[in-house]
């Protein structure tokens, strides 16, 4: 989709509009930095400076800026991540109170699934619609390779924990590394059928934390489907695919699907509707970003709901036409995805 910039002067009010006229309606909140995998695309095995605590929004201070984007941004969704959001204590309370606004947006969680098995059933009841649960293989020594940890059976515990629960679709989320984990795209597939998952693959993007990505260790979109039409026929799902990243086609004409996300080598960045708010308080109008806006001081300085509010809308107006990441002038985000919120 080619986008083209709307003058200044028809800048919005409400909305949290850009200058090419997307409006950000999905809001991701990171609500850690913290940890408890070390996925090799994501963190190094070891030593990453955490946030200070001090730094860290409150539950109270995520409360009221969710409030801020439901009521006065038109924010529709909200999805906690991090770091892993389910080792944030008050993640079960901050959901309950994010179900109460009014508009009551949709709530969603993306975590790598350790602990889920003990929380899912409070999360549903407290008003979460769905879980995304990170797993990119279905055997543990792969696992263990990836994630530097040996906790591949609390995610699939915490997988069924969390359909039992309702938190459905349980939508699973995976990542492909060259040499490791790339030849079981299939299995992968084939293991989130018979289980009835949603599976998602995402390329590989810049945003580890130790700046470890390259162009040529990543696996392509294309890459992706070839293996899985090894083994499936793949067709294009026929529902209409909006905002959502993920290109979805029926498996073996259906009822199961499968997602492919392209981020680096089919961006859909037209049509992007995201905004993001780290755990410390910052606004990100896009995943590349390399500018933050500091609501946190705002916040903590007395600003309004109003004062907050218009601080943001001109954090959204300035977001970038796409990622650029094939330019060359491309730089990655200071900050990993860890810490931005995936
Ligand atoms: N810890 C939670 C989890 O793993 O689901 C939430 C945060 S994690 C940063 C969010 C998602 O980003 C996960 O699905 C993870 O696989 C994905 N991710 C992390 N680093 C990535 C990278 N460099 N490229 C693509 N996806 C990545
Ligand atoms: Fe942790 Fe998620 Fe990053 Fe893996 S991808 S290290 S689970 S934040």
């Amino acid at each position: 989709m080619q986008l083209v910039a709307t003058p200044a002067l028809a800048r919005p009010t409400s909305a949290l509009l850009d200058s090419y006229g997307r409006a950000g309606t999905d809001l991701r909140v990171s609500l850690t930095d913290r940890c408890n995998l070390r996925c090799s695309y994501c963190m190094p095995a070891e030593g990453l400076d955490w946030l200070p605590n001090a730094d860290v929004l409150t539950d109270d201070e995520v409360v009221r800026l969710i409030t801020i984007a439901v009521q006065r941004l038109g924010v529709l969704e909200v999805r906690f991540t991090g770091g892993e959001p389910l080792i944030r204590r008050g993640l079960t309370d901050i959901v309950a109170r994010t179900a109460r606004l009014e508009p009551r947006p949709h709530i969603s969680v993306t975590t790598n699934g350790i602990g889920l098995e003990r929380v899912a059933p409070a999360l549903a009841a407290a008003g979460l619609d769905r879980v995304n649960v990170s797993l990119d293989t279905v055997r543990p020594d792969t696992f263990r390779a990836i994630t530097r940890r040996d906790r591949f059976d609390d995610v699939v515990r915490g997988l069924a924990a969390a359909a039992a629960a309702g938190l459905s679709p349980v939508k699973v989320n995976a990542v492909l590394l060259r040499g490791s984990n790339d030849d079981q795209a299939a299995e992968l597939l084939g293991w989130c059928l018979a289980h009835g998952y949603e599976l998602r693959f995402i390329e590989q993007m810049p945003l580890d934390a130790q700046h470890g990505w390259s162009r040529e260790a990543m696996i392509t979109a294309d890459e992706i489907l070839t293996a899985l039409r090894s083994t499936y026929d793949l067709t294009p799902h026929p529902a209409e695919r909006g905002s959502a990243p993920a290109e979805l086609f029926l498996v073996n004409g259906g009822p199961g699907t499968v997602g492919v996300i392209g981020s680096v080598t089919r961006p859909f960045c037209g049509d992007c509707d995201r905004v993001r708010l780290t755990a410390d308080g910052q606004v990100r109008n896009c995943l590349f970003a390399r500018e933050e806006s500091d609501l946190r001081t705002a916040l903590r300085s007395g600003a309004d709901d109003a004062e907050i509010a218009a601080r943001w809308r001109r954090a959204m107006w300035t977001k970038r036409a796409g990622h650029g990441i094939d330019d060359e002038s491309f730089l990655q985000p200071t900050r990993p995805m860890s810490a931005i919120g995936g």
